[in-house]
């Protein structure tokens, strides 16, 4: 007898179970139920029980019938370790072993030794699998039967990927490469290890073997490998992105495990099952199925497993909307991790379970969540859990306003903790934001104002998101490649040389296909993307009238986007095709391609294929390509279609996502203007502020002083524009406007100030809100010459005209302007900043004040003055200043009087 049957064997016993008599019939009997211990539990289980009928009515002599006995046990152990009865498989298997001993059959003993490993595994406990497999060895050795000695090292090594990959790794090498090993079994084994082994650095392959694997202990009739392999391909697939091959994977092993009626398998299938099904937005059902896992678990009592399902469930509820319900679940799988001293698991649910406490407004259990947390992830020392619970903590302090007694530098803790979340990250090897972060981060700084910041991180959101998104297709790309040449391989091995021609050219478009998949899904524009699938479908496929629909956000109906006729892209909206719109609606509908032939007349006839656009689980829309030859579209064919149309998905998605991050970066680079000009900008008059001048002077001083550093020997070659003069302008006796007229008269007039001011100066100048009732004007590339001129032209151009208050109210009004020029010592242009001209104005205005007002006063330097000194006297005595002929006055007013008020002013200071 085997270890395990293929079906022709399994076929060619079932007739003789039932043809035979006596004690022939009795030993088929047990062979076929020990072969169909795992392909059908209670078929197996009826055929036991009519074994032991016959052996009770005494079919057979006294050993014979011990040996068989000793099977039948060992088979109904193996069944019971499935269905999870333990106490009875331990008694089954021991009652077993005993008899395979009793009559020293020790490949019987070995059998039995790979039971007990299989009753470990479903136990968790991987110590005791690993050394039932090590004894099962060492008794099929005694028994020098090859095959049970490479299944057996071969189920070692799949179990030492689990626990020990390096091993596995070296002892899978030597297995592989000193021994033939065709039977299915084998192969399945050696599949499902090296997955396994490739699980974090090669997806792709890992799901492509793990598929292989499942394939291969079907046929071998071990289904409870079959089945975790499935899901392990579902888990790889969903890694790589493609959503449609896990959810076929997953149903595949759902199907098989309800089939079984072994609850592990089943509620295992489920839980991944359900954890795509979230994955897919598809929260509901994934809720459904999820409960349902949960529910088997418990029912058979598998603590680790419970728990992974009731976190599970615990964040598709908290996607959902329900926090609490969601905080519950978490509330057990904490408990039960904590109970394993599973502390990875632990911190991670622990953050889950702050979010979910912060969503159903607990923020208080939340923090002590995440403290726990924490203190678990320092001792573990996890840095990808440090981001999570940096993130997490964002998330609670986003949402409520509670007290902290730390300090922050970030302007508030939500900034605080991602801008943590993001140093922790960079910290990292090989770590890369994740785009919902950095966006996170855009949000958080636009939210406190900082356009500049919040535009930043989007820009590097955007970033993100196209590399991830490029990720994908790669991943796709890599995954079409690794299943061709695995086709390829079977071909191959099956066909030998017969297919070798057939095979080339396969291989040769597959190839090619990879190629042009790069080539379409490269590009990030939509015209680009279907000039791109027009050239390929044309060159592939001799297509030359293509369409291609695709779903409209706003009604989501197809909508013809692209449209090729006789090989020329023309407008879609020349192009009626009514026809064709109905069948790809239907091929929409089906999601599924679609062969459309007819004869357009008694000669000509025409086939049209329709494929639908489809990424993860949504669908995009519909390509179609037309040949007037009815047969045109065959298996080859179509294959070149369906890589073309899945490409195709994925770089028209991804042009439709980088079209939309374009433009919200264009909303927010336009938010961002807005935003500075407001923040520049005075909202009363619309004149500039403050900030304005200190975020642009310096270019203005910076040039300036290069124009006179230059030259500093030959004043002539100094151009004569060069400088830059300061005006301060206050009205005068501005308050008793308001006092007489009100505020809004007051602010009529400070309004209409500004197109006054805008008569005298340039547009380039610089007009700005200074204080109240206060401006300051920076001519800018002005010669010093005209200072005297504009300060008189401004006097003017506010006394000369009334102003016009509500209604038909004219009220005089007049200003006071003080000025000076910069460079102040145009020797020594450095000497004396932009910010004390301004403060010299200021004084020249003082006097203006003191003089009568309604006038201007300029104050300048004699060249030979020596800044330091002169910045001294003026403040301390200008009057002696002036008369030293250091400082130079310019007024409309009477020199003496001006004279008198600065050394006034002098005397207040
Ligand atoms: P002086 O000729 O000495 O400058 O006299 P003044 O009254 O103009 O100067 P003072 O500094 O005593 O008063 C300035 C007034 O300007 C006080 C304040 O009420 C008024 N003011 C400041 N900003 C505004 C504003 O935005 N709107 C209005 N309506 N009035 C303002
Ligand atoms: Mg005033
Ligand atoms: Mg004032």
């Amino acid at each position: 007898m085997n270890l395990y049957a293929l079906s022709d064997e399994i076929s060619r016993l079932h007739p003789e179970a039932s043809a035979l008599v006596g004690a022939p019939q009795v030993e088929v009997l047990a062979s076929l139920a020990w072969y169909l211990r795992q392909l059908d539990s209670q078929a197996s289980l009826a055929l036991i029980e009519e074994a032991e009928y016959l052996i009770t009515s005494g079919s057979l002599p006294e050993d014979q019938s011990r040996v068989v006995r000793s099977r039948l046990l060992l088979t109904q152990a193996e069944i019971a370790a499935l269905t999870r009865d333990f106490e009875l498989a331990e008694q089954l298997l021991l009652a077993a072993r005993a008899g395979f001993v009793l009559q020293a059959d020790v490949t019987g003993e070995g059998d039995s030794y790979l039971v007990e490993s299989v009753l470990a595994l479903e136990q968790g406990d991987m110590k005791r699998a690993l050394s039932a497999s090590q004894s099962a060895l060492s008794r099929f050795e005694q028994g020098c039967e090859l095959l049970r000695i490479l299944l057996a090292q071969a189920w070692h090594i799949y179990l030492l990927a689990f626990s020990e990959p390096e091993r596995a790794r070296k002892d899978l090498m030597l297995l592989v490469s000193t021994n033939e090993l065709k039977h299915p079994a084998l192969a399945a084994l050696i599949a499902a290890t090296q997955a396994e082994l490739l699980f974090t650095t090669e997806v792709a392959r890992s799901a492509v073997l793990y598929s292989q694997a499942s394939e291969l202990a079907q046929k071998a009739g071990l289904i409870r490998l079959a089945i975790m392999a499935a899901c392990n391909a579902g888990v790889a697939l969903q890694k790589l992105g493609d959503f449609d091959a896990a959810a076929t994977s997953y149903d595949w092993a759902v199907t098989r495990a309800r089939k079984t009626e072994w609850p592990l398998m089943i509620a295992f299938s489920l839980m991944r099952f359900g954890e795509l099904l979230r994955h897919l937005n598809r929260l509901e059902q994934s809720q459904q199925v999820l409960e349902e896992s949960l529910q088997g678990l418990i029912a058979s009592n598998h603590g680790i497993h419970t728990a992974i399902a009731q976190a599970e469930l615990g964040t598709t509820l908290l996607l959902r909307g329900l926090p609490k319900q969601a905080a519950a679940y978490f509330d057990t799988a904490i408990a039960l991790y904590r109970a394993a001293g599973s502390r990875g698991n632990l911190a991670e649910h622990l953050i889950s379970q702050a979010r979910a406490l912060s969503a159903a407004g607990e923020p208080m259990a939340a923090l002590m969540a995440i403290d726990e947390a924490r203190q678990l992830i320092i001792e573990l020392s996890s840095d990808t859990l440090h981001i999570d619970l940096r993130v997490a903590l964002a998330e609670i302090y986003a949402r409520h306003e509670l007290p902290y007694s730390f300090e922050i530098a970030a302007p508030n803790l939500v900034l605080h903790f991602l801008e943590e979340a993001l140093i922790v990250g960079n910290g990292l090897q090989g770590w890369q934001a994740p785009a919902t972060l950095l966006l996170s981060l855009a949000e958080a700084w636009s939210a406190v104002q900082q356009g500049k910041k919040a535009f930043e991180y989007a820009k590097k959101a955007i970033a993100a998101d196209r590399r991830e998104r490029n990720k994908q297709a790669e991943n796709w790309a890599t995954l079409m490649q690794v299943r061709h040449e695995t086709e390829r391989a079977k071909a191959d091995a099956i066909h030998h040389q017969q297919m070798a021609s057939a095979s080339l050219e396969t291989s040769q478009t597959l190839k090619l296909l990879a190629k042009v998949g790069q080539e379409i899904t490269a590009d990030l524009n939509f015209k680009n993307v279907c000039q791109s699938l027009q050239r390929h479908l044309g060159s592939l496929l001799g297509a030359a009238d293509i369409c291609i629909w695709l779903i409209t956000a706003k009604s989501g109906e197809l909508e013809l986007s692209y449209c090729v006729e006789g090989g020329v892209a023309i407008s879609p909206t020349l192009s009626p095709n009514e026809n064709k719109l109905r069948n790809a609606v239907l091929c929409i509908g089906q999601r599924d391609e679609l062969v459309c032939e007819s004869d357009v007349s008694a000669t000509s006839s025409q086939a049209n294929l329709f494929g639908p656009l489809i990424i993860a689980d949504r669908a995009l829309g519909v390509i179609a390509i037309q040949s007037t030859n009815a047969g045109a579209y065959g298996e080859r064919e179509r294959l070149i279609f369906r890589s073309l149309c899945a490409y195709g998905a994925i770089a028209l998605d991804n042009a439709y996502a980088h079209d939309q991050l374009q433009k919200t970066q264009d909303q927010l680079e336009l938010a961002l203007k807005e935003l500075e000009e407001t923040s520049l900008t005075d909202p009363l008059t619309g004149l500039k502020n403050r900030r304005f001048l200190i975020q642009n002077i310096e270019n203005d001083v910076a040039l300036c002083i290069r124009h006179y550093q230059l030259n500093p020997n030959d004043k002539n070659r100094i151009p004569k524009d060069a400088d830059l003069l300061m005006f301060l302008v206050d009205l005068d006796h501005f308050k008793q406007i308001n006092d007489k007229y009100g505020h809004a008269a007051g602010d009529a007039v400070l309004v209409q100030i500004r197109e006054r001011l805008q008569q005298v100066f340039r547009d380039t100048d610089y007009l700005i809100r200074w204080g109240g009732e206060e401006f300051l004007i920076v001519a800018r590339a002005t010669s010093r010459e005209i200072a005297a001129d504009l300060a008189e032209r401004v006097r003017l151009v506010v006394a000369d005209k009334n102003f016009l208050l509500d209604g038909d109210l004219l009220i005089r009004q007049t200003c006071s302007v003080g000025y000076a020029c910069f460079p102040f010592v145009t020797a020594h242009p450095r000497a004396v900043s932009w910010q004390e001209v301004i403060d010299i104005a200021d004084i020249a205005l003082y006097a203006v004040k003191h003089s009568g007002r309604n006038g201007w006063v300029g104050l300048s330097a004699e060249e030979h003055a020596w800044p330091e000194l002169l910045l001294c006297t003026l403040k301390n005595d200008p009057k002696g200043a002036i008369l030293n002929n250091e400082l130079k006055l310019a007024t409309n007013k009477t020199p003496q009087l001006v004279i008198d008020a600065l050394t006034k002013k002098q005397s207040i200071n």
